[in-house]
């Protein structure tokens, strides 16, 4: 016949499993809705690295676009520079088609610049790739698994609770009115094992007579924390 502390051994064993499988159970929809997130912000990067492909695509077409339309103008000039009928008129000529050449090496250079750009950032887009399919990825394994450990773990917390109801049974009537009334209040927080002469809630000595009372199925209180205390067996006495 089982004592009534060391019930109460049982049944701490037992809300403390109940409290690890609940809260598995609970945490796996916040684990589920970071992964989410994670795959929505790598969607995010890659939408904002394409559209920003597409942009340097679009200022260069735009300059190089500038820049056939400046070269036809050039080569106007250099029509209209042959067949001049002054000097003043030629001097005009000169001077615009100078600008315009210094205007065309910039516009060049900045082509330049814009095409090495486009070819740099153009190799970024597996990396992009990559990492939302990884995150995709992650979140379905990690949904998929989350969803075979949850009927696991309701299965696991029906036992455990017929298991509970069985052994709340051993408890004589007193206790069990004092015991439901603490562990509603703080679950398996509410009781401890006496350890090294502590309660392991608190780790606070017990007192010498609360060691006997407890030694002789006594019920006992923590005088520091309030835990229900129960024998440890590996301190034997
Ligand atoms: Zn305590």
């Amino acid at each position: 016949m089982t004592s009534a502390t060391e019930s109460l051994k049982d049944l701490h064993h037992l809300h403390l499993q109940i409290e690890e499988s609940r809260a598995e159970l609970k945490r796996g929809p916040i684990q589920i809705q970071a992964r989410e997130n994670f795959v929505k912000k790598k969607e995010i990067a890659l939408s904002e690295f394409l559209n920003n492909l597409i942009q340097l695509k679009k200022t260069s077409d735009s300059k190089s676009l500038d820049l056939k339309t400046l070269e036809a103008k050039l080569e106007n000039l250099g029509g209209k520079l042959n067949v001049a009928s002054s000097n003043r008129e030629f001097d005009t000529i000169k001077g615009q088609i100078d600008a315009d050449e210094m205007a065309k090496s910039v516009l060049e250079d900045e082509i330049l610049e814009l095409f090495e750009r486009i070819d740099e950032e153009s190799g970024k887009k597996a990396q992009f790739e990559q990492e939302l399919e990884s995150a995709r990825q992650e979140d379905s394994r990690f949904s998929e698994q989350f969803t075979q450990r949850s009927a696991d773990l309701k299965q696991i917390l029906e036992d455990l609770n017929l298991k509970l109801q069985a052994s709340e049974k051993m408890l004589p009537s007193e206790p069990l009115v004092l015991y439901r009334r603490l562990v509603n209040q703080k679950g398996a927080k509410s009781m401890a094992k006496v350890s090294g002469g502590a309660c392991s809630n608190c780790f606070v000595s017990i007192t010498a007579q609360q060691k006997i009372l407890i030694n002789t199925d006594s019920f006992e209180f923590c005088t520091s924390c309030g835990s229900l205390l129960y024998k440890d067996d590996d301190q034997g006495e």
